[in-house]
């Protein structure tokens, strides 16, 4: 049993998280400390009766000690962070306090807690990243490792590899008991609508139009969040401390085969279903036509990166983690979902990004 802060937990991968520890560690304490920004949204942890949502900001380091000495807390998954790349290109400052000095605060706040006033009992701060802090490859370039030098290009990815430096330096000099692991592009249930496999989903299902960047052949490694989410149970049960691990989806796809993907499956959706119709009556899929007639192209994102690829060997073989779906059939159950959950989407399109 373990007591736990996810913080941003009541954001996209934080919440699949909470929802996931609850079945795998069921007797635990959940605390999720989350500012509920944007991209935050207490319904995400509906049904979790037992778990604390404090309202509050991981920048408040007196906040995170409170937390921690009040709840005995031994374990920080730490996922909160500005997360929306087109964001940090019109406005970096969020992404610098957040990412930067908000991971600064909970390693202080833990390291005080765990380690100057602790008795040094076992305690693990897990950090959750990107692969994008290895920058873009070409296309014939081996996948990131773990050893992959760092070549952040987005003020997103620059802020997330400071965090990264930042955790590794804790556990290096003070010996904090810390954990990163480097994922590829999550999909899944809760996913903020201005992501690209729910804007494009939604956008198929209202008839608005596929905005593609560029030539749509940027290629991403595409991971099911609850495959991410065993990953981190993996890094958290075996991971051992100061290291990093890369959790991949093994699913490595230029943007255009996603889209046609999404566009083959709710065509799909809608022939096995004609319910789907009346509820979607502007998608093309509504009446009959294939929902690709919405491919757009749209001038490419500043300093876009071109392929990101991940190598999963030491995730693999250290910890036992393998993703379990493919992109076919993750977004298959990821469709199911956003078709049942209108009422969790539906008010969230107001509060959506959309600059492409
Ligand atoms: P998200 O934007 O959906 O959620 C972020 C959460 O953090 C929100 O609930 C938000 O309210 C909260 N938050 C933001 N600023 C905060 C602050 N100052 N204090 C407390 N809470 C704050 O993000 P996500 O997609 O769930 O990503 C979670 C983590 O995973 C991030 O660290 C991100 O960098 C990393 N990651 C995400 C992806 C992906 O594909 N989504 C891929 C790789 C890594």
């Amino acid at each position: 049993m373990a007591n736990l802060i996810v913080t941003g937990g009541a954001g996209f991968i934080g919440a699949n998280f909470v929802h996931y520890r609850r079945k795998v560690a069921p007797d635990d304490q959940i605390v999720v400390l989350d500012l509920l920004t944007y991209a935050g949204n207490r319904h995400n942890l509906d049904g979790l009766d037992d778990v604390l949502l404090v309202e509050g900001d991981i920048c408040d380091t007196e906040l995170v000690s409170s937390l921690i000495a009040d709840h005995q807390i031994d374990t920080i998954v730490h996922f909160a962070a500005e997360s929306h790349v087109d964001r940090s290109i019109t406005g970096p400052d969020a992404f610098v306090t957040t990412n930067v000095i908000g991971t600064h605060s909970l390693l202080k706040a833990a390291k005080k807690a765990w380690l100057d006033e602790g008795s040094g009992k076992p305690h693990r701060f897990h950090h959750v990243s990107t692969d994008e802090v290895y920058g873009s490859l070409g296309p014939n370039d081996p996948a990131f490792s773990e050893t992959t030098p760092y070549a952040p290009n987005s003020p997103y990815s620059a802020s997330k590899a400071g965090s990264d430096h930042l955790v590794r330096a804790y556990h290096h000099t003070y010996g904090l008991e810390t954990t990163t692991s480097n994922c590829s592009n999550n999909y899944g249930p809760f996913q903020f609508p201005e992501k690209l496999i729910p804007l494009f989903t939604l956008n198929a299902l209202s008839g608005k139009p596929l905005p593609i960047y560029g030539d749509g052949m940027n290629v991403r490694d595409w991971l099911h969040v609850e495959d991410h989410c065993r990953g981190i149970e993996a890094c958290l049960r075996k991971g051992q401390p100061g290291e990093v691990y890369n959790i991949g989806g093994g699913q490595e796809l230029p943007n255009l085969t996603v889209i046609e993907e999404i566009c083959r499956s709710v065509d799909k959706a809608f022939a096995a279903d004609p319910s789907l119709a009346k509820r979607f009556p502007d998608a093309p899929a509504a009446q009959g036509r294939p929902s690709a007639e919405l491919k757009t192209y749209v001038t490419d994102r500043k300093g876009h990166d071109r392929r990101y690829a991940i190598d999963e060997t030491k995730a693999r073989t250290e910890l036992g983690y393998a993703p379990a779906r493919d992109f076919p059939q993750g977004f298959a159950e990821t469709l199911a979902w956003f078709l049942a959950r209108e009422n969790w989407w539906q008010p969230l399109l107001e509060r959506a990004s959309i600059t492409r």
